[in-house]
């Protein structure tokens, strides 16, 4: 767990579904209209009436987020970002991994969210290597802190500990080092 000044940002091995926060980040595709993965086991979750909402939204473009309620989870809010598929790294992917960490903290801000919960996006399906899309979703949301007063705790839910794992090295890897003793 990494604390920068009163927000808290933690991994957890965690069906994302099940987090009781204000916004959990589903890893969709252009459509929103569900796929497998995450998106699935979100949209099982949380109802038809979330495709119903999603229906009325006109698809994301990639690299983009757009928000709907949660309708039957337990999280208020669904921002549906729409991670890149990895072709080889040089067509933009790390910068449209960047955009969806950014803009789903964007949407989350307007809609005043103290917690959110995000996926490994683009690490299934799309086969982002998860290293470094562990950095980036890091690295992303630490840059957008200082634009974000109302957030208390981000939650980066593992599906498994292999995954885990990379976020909670990395995590302990920008712990500021203990202070010397004078
Ligand atoms: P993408 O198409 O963006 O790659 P996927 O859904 O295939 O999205 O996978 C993204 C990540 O989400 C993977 O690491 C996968 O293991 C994980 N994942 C799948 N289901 C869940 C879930 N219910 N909760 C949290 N993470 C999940």
């Amino acid at each position: 767990m990494l604390t920068i000044d009163r927000c808290t940002l933690e991994a957890r091995v965690a069906d994302i579904t099940t987090l009781d926060v204000d916004a959990i980040v589903n890893a969709a595709n252009t459509s929103l209209l569900g796929g497998g993965g995450v998106d699935g086991a979100i949209h099982r979750a949380a109802g038809r009436e979330l495709l119903h909402e999603c229906e009325t939204l006109g698809g994301c473009a990639t690299g983009d987020a757009k928000l709907t309620r949660g309708h039957r989870l337990p999280a208020r809010y669904v921002i549906h970002a729409v991670g890149p598929v990895w072709r080889g790294g040089t067509h933009g992917e790390p910068d449209l991994l960047a955009s969806c960490y950014q803009r789903s903290l964007e949407v989350a801000r307007e809609v005043n969210c103290a917690s959110i919960a995000f996926p490994a996006i683009s690490c299934g399906i799309y086969r982002f290597p998860a290293d470094e899309a562990v950095r980036i979703a890091i690295d992303t949301v630490l840059e957008n802190l200082p634009r974000m007063p109302q957030l208390q705790s981000v939650i980066f839910a593992c599906f498994d500990h292999a995954m885990f794992e990379r976020y909670h090295t990395e995590l302990r890897g920008r712990q500021a080092p203990p202070s010397k003793p004078i």
